[in-house]
């Protein structure tokens, strides 16, 4: 049989070859395994990653995220200046935030680059379809029958971790909060490219919200998320979308077309409870570090992959125990993606009526939907929540 690798990483997403990089320059065997056959393809995401000023301000507790979300110029297509929240009834509500819009599959591609000029040996076109609990990995790939065995594996593989699920029940996300999204990325729009919109209301996105993200060069990704445990009708997530592009945004995007259209899953239910096992890290989607409230999980990924990096060198070296890698996630993030989840639980009491979502916004205002976005709660906002759903309810 042949040696194990020191370290499998299932997903060359921007957590898997994160880790990858930090683990393989150290000379450690790395393996990064990903089902795609080109990294990055096709792109499931808006490309919106906030800057390193504003992660500071997301995540203050954290060293690592400013340093890890900067982005090369190389890879930016657009900058954005501010968020405009649209409420069910159109009324907007606009402030300052800085955030790149980047080339996400050049990105990605660049991440994955990286690990292997460190040494991670990439396995693409690769399906793994089962872990066994002494870490032996099946996969499908063109050559039949392909095991892969590591010292440690690391699930980096998104929102239905297989990894995840191999170490059972409690590893799972909640199928309530696996939001199902659609976009498309749409030429020839007119919209203003330091914008970037995000619609409520029930027929636009129930229980999410819908994005109008200028790439840059009149190219838009305009897309939506939504669970469909709020959902007041089945129509297909295809038919939500045109809906909200051929109505809600008829005049920006009149003669626009559409040139690609992708689908994929964001985990918003928080943070798994335990994100490790004696021989397992979870990280990035698969882990759940996407802020709820916003659907954003690139930093995250990115500074637990980096974490995750520095936990299991120290356990090579000096068997530091895995379960440092939780604690220091939980040190540099945890709380806030605690505090959106809760944002995100707020906003289902209020976003099933339209009507109420319209007041309650009115009444919020910028003042407190700004740091709901990130990841905050206002106190009163927290207090007053469910009294007014109530209230309301009994008028409406
Ligand atoms: C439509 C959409 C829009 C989004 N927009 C934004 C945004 O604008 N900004 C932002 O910050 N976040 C956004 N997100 C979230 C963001 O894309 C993710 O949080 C981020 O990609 C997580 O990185 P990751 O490395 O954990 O996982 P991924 O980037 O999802 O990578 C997982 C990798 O694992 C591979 N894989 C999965 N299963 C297997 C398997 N069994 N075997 C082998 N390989 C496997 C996949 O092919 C994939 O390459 C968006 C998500 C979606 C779906």
């Amino acid at each position: 049989m042949t040696q194990p690798y020191d370290v499998a990483i299932v997903g060359a997403g921007p957590a898997g070859s994160t880790v990858a990089k930090v683990v393989s320059e150290q000379g450690f065997q790395t393996v990064v395994i990903d089902r795609r056959s080109t990294v990055g393809l096709p792109v499931q995401c808006g490309e919106l990653i906030p800057t390193s000023s504003e992660v500071r301000n997301l995540f203050p507790r954290s060293k690592r995220m400013p340093k890890v979300v900067h982005v090369q110029s190389e890879f930016i297509t657009n900058k954005t200046h501010s968020i405009r929240l649209v409420s069910p009834n159109g009324s907007p509500y606009e402030f300052p935030f800085e955030a790149n819009i980047v080339n996400r599959a050049k990105y990605d591609q660049h991440l994955a680059n990286l690990a292997r000029d460190a040494g991670a040996e990439l396995q693409l076109g690769s399906t793994v379809t089962e872990r066994s609990l002494n870490n032996e990995l099946s996969i499908k790939s063109k050559h039949e029958g392909d095991t892969v065995r590591a010292r440690l594996v690391v699930g980096a593989d998104g929102a239905h971790s297989i990894i995840a699920r191999s170490l059972g029940g409690h590893f799972i996300h909640s199928e309530n909060d696996l939001s199902p999204s659609l976009q498309y990325v749409m030429d020839g729009a007119d919209v203003d490219s330091s914008v970037v919109e995000m619609y409520f209301g029930g027929r636009i996105a129930p229980g999410g919200y819908a994005w109008v993200i200028p790439k840059g060069e009149d190219l838009v990704n305009v897309g939506f998320g939504m669970r469909r445990s709020i959902a007041k009708d089945d129509a297909p997530l295809r038919t939500y979308l045109d809906r909200f592009v051929f109505k809600t945004l008829a005049s920006s995007l009149k003669g626009a077309k559409i040139l690609s259209r992708v689908g994929a899953i964001i985990p918003v239910g928080g943070p798994l409870e335990k994100t490790w096992s004696k021989n397992v890290l979870l990280i990035g989607d698969a882990a759940g570090h996407v802020m709820a409230s916003n659907g954003g999980g690139i930093p995250t990924a990115l500074c637990g992959g980096m974490i995750a990096g520095d936990v299991i060198l120290g356990h090579l070296k000096e068997e530091t125990p895995l379960s440092e890698y939780e604690e220091q996630w939980r040190a540099e993030f945890g709380l806030e993606l605690q505090t959106a989840l809760r944002v995100l639980r707020v906003a289902d009491t209020v976003m099933p009526s339209d009507a109420i979502t319209d007041i309650c916004m009115r009444l919020a205002g910028v003042r407190f939907l700004e740091p709901m976005i990130r990841c905050r709660l206002p106190l009163p906002v927290d207090l007053a929540s469910k009294t007014m759903v109530k209230i309301l309810n009994q008028f409406i």
